[in-house]
């Protein structure tokens, strides 16, 4: 066949087709459009028996004038010359989503700003078919309707409706964290399905989207900062999950916003997880909500067709600012641990002692607590007072009681000083060792240590980790190091033979040591092995659960007068 010009229609049913790819597509470039209009409230409506859907908005509006240009291509109202391309402040500026999206479908927009009526256009064929009043609250509602019935392929190689559904709610979900003020809802076929109450940070957002989280299981740390080389100012907001309190079976709950979309960026990820190695148990990963808000500058998004994937400008200098913020994170602070709820295990014991007629005060003790913390700020002031069972150090502080398990407290600090200073030192008198494989005398010279043939079946360890010297089971210990693993698993299985064993017995000042060394470790909340350190009881539970709030008469059986 010859070689022929392709009609205008077909080129840009193409051209859409390659862009709105899905529902999903289709909702993300509608929410992305209320956004920028500044909505606070985003109701998204599904039909998927019809392939229609909806999105309506509480933003600013389009006029009469401008709603017919939304779906003319390359329009927009968001940049007007190549100026505003380098400092966009929107989700989009290309003018193209609408467009796109009426080659796909039939559109009904009904929109009303400020100060005038409502307006409604139908679009079909990606034709403007009427424009006319339509009465309506300030905002923008967005009807699609036969989505793809132009393409049927497509309808058939979007995956089954409950896949999408998902998709779908995961989207709204990122969006809400990266504008936590809006309120959202899902309706399908008209019944609610899923809803998102808008709040000042996305703290309270991620509880909502991880319903076994919450938000006292988080800790948020929001800064401003200056990248290298860049004029304005950027800021960073990052959520973690507390490692010993949340944790996920798969590594699915590290989330990066930039500039108000949840992207990929595996740099950031890798950092957050980095943060978070030797914090928690074995196969188990982190939670964490990291949005970097900074200059478009910084933003390569030429990384994926979808723009799902970005670089970043300074990315050594944002690992590091995440790293940084993760352990100032971990740190243990009175604005970690005043919180109501504490963590899970607490709370169900609890929850027996609980009682409905309390709710009122526990709310207003939340007020005073958060007060008090907000002026408390370094570490924890904690005061040991006994030992129980000689494996338990009991701490108390101004705000409650801790139960510090000794060993594992002791492994984590010689955990971290280990990492500090790794330090193999000579050994005036070698170490004899024998019967060892090739394998084992490759694995300890791989973490350092200095050993050589001495005989028949017999090895000279010539040097040693510092913290093994003058001990007696270092020969033990080093046998152990040589069946395997890297220098860091060394490091984990010295600091957990070298700790303090539960079951022995210490004194207030050993024990007051423990707590001091232990609560400027990186990471106090788990050993190395990744499970926790302490347990706490605030105030505030055993105040519910004696039910100090009772009135005294009342409880003896004494009816008071009413006056
Ligand atoms: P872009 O978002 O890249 O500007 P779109 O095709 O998505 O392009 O939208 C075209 C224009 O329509 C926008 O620039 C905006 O002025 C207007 N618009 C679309 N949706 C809304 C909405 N929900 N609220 C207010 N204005 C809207
Ligand atoms: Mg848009």
């Amino acid at each position: 066949m010859a070689i022929q010009k392709l009609p205008d229609n077909l080129v840009k049913l193409i051209a859409a087709g390659e862009v709105i790819d899905s529902l999903v597509a289709v909702v993300r470039e509608l929410v992305e459009n209320s956004l920028d209009a500044k909505a606070h409230r985003i109701v998204v409506s599904v039909y998927p028996e019809t392939w229609n859907l909806q999105v309506a908005d509480n933003g600013e509006g389009i006029t009469q004038q401008d709603l017919p240009l939304t779906i003319q291509p390359h329009t927009t109202s968001k940049i007007h010359d190549t100026n505003d391309l380098i400092n966009i402040k929107t989700l989009g500026f290309r003018g193209e989503a609408l467009h796109s999206i009426a080659q796909l479908a039939n559109l009904n927009i009904s929109s009303r700003v400020a100060n005038d009526c409502g307006w409604e256009i139908t679009v079909e064929n990606a034709h403007l078919q009427q424009i006319y009043p339509k009465p309506s609250a300030v905002g923008t509602i967005v009807k699609v309707n036969d989505l793809f019935g132009n393409m049927p392929v497509r309808r058939q190689v979007n995956p089954p409706f409950k896949q999408q559904l998902k998709k779908i709610q995961i989207l709204l979900g990122e969006f809400a964290l990266c504008h936590p003020h809006i309120t959202w809802q899902l309706l399908v076929n008209d019944r609610l399905i899923f809803s998102i109450s808008g709040s000042q940070c996305a703290e309270k957002i991620l509880p909502q989207l991880l319903k076994t989280v919450h938000y006292s299981d988080l800790k948020t740390i929001q800064k401003n900062i200056n990248p290298p080389s860049e004029k304005s100012i950027s800021h960073l907001e990052l959520v973690i999950g507390l490692p010993d309190r949340i944790s996920r079976p798969r590594p699915d709950w590290v989330k990066i916003g930039i500039n108000g979309r949840v992207i990929k960026c595996p740099e950031l990820e890798s950092a957050i997880y980095s943060s978070f190695h030797r914090t928690l148990e074995r196969d188990r990963f982190p939670v964490a909500f990291l949005h970097l808000q900074t200059s478009p500058r910084q933003i390569d998004w030429n990384r994926h067709p979808a723009k799902a994937q970005i670089y970043l400008d300074n990315i050594e200098f944002w690992q590091e600012e995440i790293k940084q913020s993760i352990t100032e994170s971990f740190k243990l602070t009175n604005n970690n641990i005043s919180q109501k709820w504490e963590n899970k295990r607490v709370e169900n014991i609890f929850k027996v002692a609980e009682n409905k007629s309390i709710y009122q005060l526990e709310q207003e003790e939340t007020k005073q607590a958060e007060k008090d913390t907000e002026e408390n700020i370094g570490l924890i002031d904690l005061q040991v007072i006994a030992q129980a069972r000689n494996t338990y150090i009991i701490a108390e502080h101004s705000q409650g009681i801790w139960l510090i398990e000794q060993h594992i407290a002791h492994e984590r600090i010689i955990y971290e000083q280990l990492q500090n200073q790794w330090e193999i030192v000579p050994l005036e008198n070698p170490i004899i060792l024998d019967k060892l494989l090739p394998k084992q005398i490759e694995q300890l010279n791989n973490i350092g240590l200095e050993i050589e043939a001495f005989g028949e079946d017999l090895w000279a360890l010539r040097t040693i980790p510092k913290i093994l010297l003058n001990r007696d089971d270092s020969l033990s210990t080093i046998i152990e190091l040589s069946y395997g693993g890297d220098l860091n698993s060394a490091q984990v299985a010295i600091a957990c033979r070298s700790a303090i064993r539960n079951g022995e017995k210490l004194t207030i000042k050993q024990m007051q040591d423990i707590v001091n060394n232990w609560k400027i470790t990186k990471n106090p909340h788990t050993c190395p092995h990744g499970r926790p350190i302490y347990l706490s009881l605030e105030e505030s539970s055993l105040y519910r659960f004696f039910r100090r709030h009772w009135v005294l008469g009342k409880s003896h059986g004494i009816q008071e007068k009413k006056a």
